[in-house]
């Protein structure tokens, strides 16, 4: 057996960041800036207001209160998105929408609450100082300015921040396609009746799945049967159509686990007895210039093998410098057993937060391999080293899934 961690450098040497390419903005969320980007326009592009209310001189407000209230003539309304029909004249007001452009020889806006309407006048109820609710032009964003650099994991908010630039395109880590396969003459798709000896193939939508929500672009290659020749079409037309392949099932030791046979025959590929469980053994390599992950077929085995080495490796291809889930301490609500047998367990947990914000973990249910409803309810895995295990009130070292 061999340590997760060389297993796991084992898989990275050998995978590359993908090429950047020019990406519609709409599709880049979550995806990692690999250009300088640099305002064209300022934000916002002309002084408006903050407020509903009236543009004013400043110093015609002068005095003014609930009291001894001053009445301006009002000239004109200006809507957002309209500009005002000429500048404002000393001892006037307009009525003026948030977002509207401040008109000309006015330099400060009074909030419509201290005002009240008086005919065609407007009675100004408060003194209020020059700038008053107004948004210079460049106020967020000065032209020019320099905003996001490379590195910078796309969000909402900076794909609002290009939107606001007018970038319909940004140079951005591309996405790895991930085919994934699953391989196995037991399986079958769909509602039919189940015929002795079958079960229905449940890690092909898992990875799938799981690839998405890592923020690849998941392809499906297919239930595969345990056959040389299939599996070698599979792979080659996974590894001609995507950037990388996963396949589940085939690597362990039994008579038909043709994967492990076919990918150690076809290219460079180690087959791995990793010190986990679940998840031991796995197959890695590179063909035609595409990582294969091969991993174990039992549900919980796939998913796991899948958290430890495909999904930080597969996020590094897309740039992404927080490749890894977060890791916890936490307090352990139960005990949680085990015998030495020289691996680390990762059990399924479900990870709280106490009114303290201390995280408490406690196991999601039966820790089979193939037990997969208490991954379902999982938020994370418990880490428990080769011995005995924690009791409860022990601390344990937790990656959260959220
Ligand atoms: P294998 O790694 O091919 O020896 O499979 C190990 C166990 O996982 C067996 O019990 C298989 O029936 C099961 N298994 C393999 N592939 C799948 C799959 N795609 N969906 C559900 N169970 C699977
Ligand atoms: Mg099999």
């Amino acid at each position: 057996m061999i340590a997760l961690e060389e297993a796991q450098a084992k898989v990275n040497r050998d995978l590359a960041v993908l090429a950047p390419a020019d990406t519609p903005v709409s599709e880049s969320l979550g995806m990692v800036l690999a250009e300088t980007v640099a305002a064209a326009e300022a934000i916002p592009p002309f002084a408006n207001t903050a407020m509903d209310g009236f543009a004013v001189r400043a110093e015609d407000t002068i005095g003014a209160s609930k009291e001894r209230p001053i009445s301006l003539p009002v000239v004109a309304t200006i809507a957002a998105g309209s500009v005002a029909p000429r500048p404002l004249a000393p001892g006037e007001a307009m009525r003026i929408m948030t977002g509207a452009p401040v008109p000309e020889g006015a330099d400060a806006i009074i909030m419509v609450e201290l005002t009240k309407p008086a005919g065609f006048d407007v009675t100004l109820m408060a003194e209020v100082p020059a700038g008053n609710h107004i948004r210079p032009a460049g106020d967020d964003i000065s032209k020019g300015a320099e905003i996001l650099h490379p590195g910078t994991i796309l969000g909402p908010g900076h794909l609002g921040v290009l939107a606001s630039l007018g970038r319909l395109t940004v140079r951005v880590y591309r996405r790895p396609r991930v085919g994934v396969m699953s391989t196995g003459d037991e399986l079958v798709e769909g509602p039919e009746p189940l015929q002795p000896g079958q079960i229905r193939d449940s890690n092909r939508l898992t990875l799938l799945s799981m690839a998405k929500e890592a923020g690849f672009e998941p392809v499906d290659l297919g239930l595969i049967r345990d056959n040389e020749k299939d599996i070698e079409r599979a792979l080659r037309t996974g590894v001609a159509t995507c950037d990388a392949v996963i396949t589940s099932g085939g690597v362990s030791m039994g008579d038909f686990d043709f994967v492990k046979a076919v990918l150690t025959r076809v290219g460079d590929f180690s087959w791995m007895q990793v010190a986990i469980k679940p998840a031991k053994p796995l197959v890695f390599g590179v063909l035609d210039d595409v990582p294969v992950f091969g991993l174990p077929g039992n549900p919980v085995s796939s998913m796991v093998s899948f958290e430890l080495f495909a999904r930080p490796g597969l996020r590094r291809m897309m740039g992404r410098l927080d490749a890894d889930r977060p890791r916890y301490q936490a307090i352990a609500e139960e005990s949680m057993k085990r015998s030495p047998d020289g691996k680390t367990h990762f059990s399924r947990v479900v990870i709280s937060e106490d009114a303290s914000g201390q995280k408490r973990v406690k196991l999601s249910g039966g820790q089979g391999s193939h037990q997969l409803m208490s991954m379902a309810t999982a938020n994370g895995l418990a880490i428990l080293p080769n011995g005995d295990g924690v009791d409860a009130g022990d601390v344990v070292e937790v990656i959260s899934f959220e």
